[in-house]
């Protein structure tokens, strides 16, 4: 797992026979074939909240994930929202405009290249690139010509990992001390790789580093289908997910029910409404060992300066779409382009 995490940027180098066979591997059979040990299988798998742990799950993903975890449970002081504001800072210094409320409303394609932008329905921009990091089937749902209708629907027809669910919960003042580290809460005696996320079986709890205007915060999260979310009873669905990850959580922090100040609920629908995301799939397309070609996706487009980024491509997180950046970058760029780390 170090090596496949040390190696990250080697084994996404295009030809190398290293990736062909990382991408072509089981993480559930590697775990099975090299532990013997049922236990700390169970404690290498038990992040899973972290990545949808599946039979045709790529070791890569596997391994990139968890050699991440095993280094430490990074948070960044200060909050995450810095990495916005500093390439925001970036892109304006170097002459950029970052647009917000800017919604894409249809790509305008003209001998196989995207020729103009609508925004918003209304303004329309020219670019010699456009880079999308919306889910590769939400972006090509935006192109109103010049596709190939098999195309689309190949990409639309790829499944997606599972919807989240996320509480955030301010305590009252003056709760225990909250561990430095997140917990990853199962159920008894959970099969990880075959779990049902319909029913509440693991919970991830996330402490916040800090105290935000005086008050402390956690996360909890847990896995949720779409299919929960729909129709009239949306706001029982999200108080008794709510309250079965509470119970989850006891056995653990048993003091967390009577602390809670406010709580603040989202769920895969706020996810698809927010990010886009299909189904508010938590980590975008779902990436198979056994098809390695169709669910591991090249940043090319069939528009020659369209370009796609983003967590669908080979691997989610801070750190998959950030290597995935990189590799983007390389088809504008060059091959030779590289961020010396
Ligand atoms: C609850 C939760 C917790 C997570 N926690 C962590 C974590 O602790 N660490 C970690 O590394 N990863 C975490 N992840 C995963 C990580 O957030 C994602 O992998 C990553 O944000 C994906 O980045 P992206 O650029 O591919 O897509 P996104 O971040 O989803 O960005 C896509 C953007 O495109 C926008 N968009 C879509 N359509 C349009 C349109 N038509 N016009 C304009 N804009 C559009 C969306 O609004 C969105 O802002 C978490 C994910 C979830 C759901």
């Amino acid at each position: 797992m170090k090596q496949v995490g040390d190696d990250i940027f080697k084994i996404f180098d295009g030809d190398s026979g290293k990736m062909n066979s990382l991408l072509g591997r089981s993480a559930y059979e590697y775990l099975h074939s090299t532990i013997a040990d049922p236990l700390l299988r169970q404690v290498l798998s038990g992040a899973f909240v972290r990545m949808e742990l599946r039979e045709s799950l790529p070791l890569y993903v596997f391994a990139q994930i968890n050699n991440s975890f095993i280094q430490s449970a990074w948070k960044l002081d200060g909050g995450g929202d810095q990495i916005a504001h500093r390439m925001v800072d970036s892109i304006t210094s170097m002459g950029g405009t970052v647009c917000t409320n800017a919604r894409v409303t249809s790509l305008i394609a003209e001998n196989g290249k995207v020729s103009e932008v609508e925004v918003n329905g209304s303004e329309t921009l020219r670019a010699d690139w456009v880079i999308s990091d919306a889910h590769p089937a939400v972006t090509l749902e935006l192109i109103s010509d010049g596709l190939r209708k098999v195309y689309k629907e190949r990409i639309s027809a790829l499944d997606n990992t599972f919807g989240v669910f996320t509480a955030n919960i301010c305590l009252k003042p003056e709760v225990p001390a909250c561990p430095d580290g997140n917990i990853f809460i199962h159920r008894e005696g959970i099969d990880l790789w075959h779990s049902d996320p319909s029913v509440t079986e693991s919970v991830m709890v996330y402490f916040y580093p800090e105290t935000h205007g005086g008050v402390t915060h956690l996360d909890l999260m847990s896995p949720m289908p779409f299919s929960m979310v729909k129709g009239e009873s949306y706001e029982q669905a999200k108080c008794a997910k709510l309250r079965e990850c509470l119970k989850l959580v006891r056995q653990r922090l048993p003091w967390l029910e009577d602390s809670i100040e406010s709580a603040y609920t989202s769920t895969p629908l706020t996810y698809s409404r927010y990010t886009v995301t299909p189904q508010g799939s938590a980590f975008g397309i779902r990436h198979n060992w056994e098809t390695p070609l169709r669910t591991v996706l090249s940043p090319r487009t069939p528009l020659a300066n369209l370009l796609f980024t983003g967590q669908s491509l080979n691997l989610h997180g801070l750190l998959g779409v950030s290597m995935t950046s990189v590799l983007t970058c390389r088809e504008i760029l060059g091959r030779d382009f590289t961020v010396h780390r």
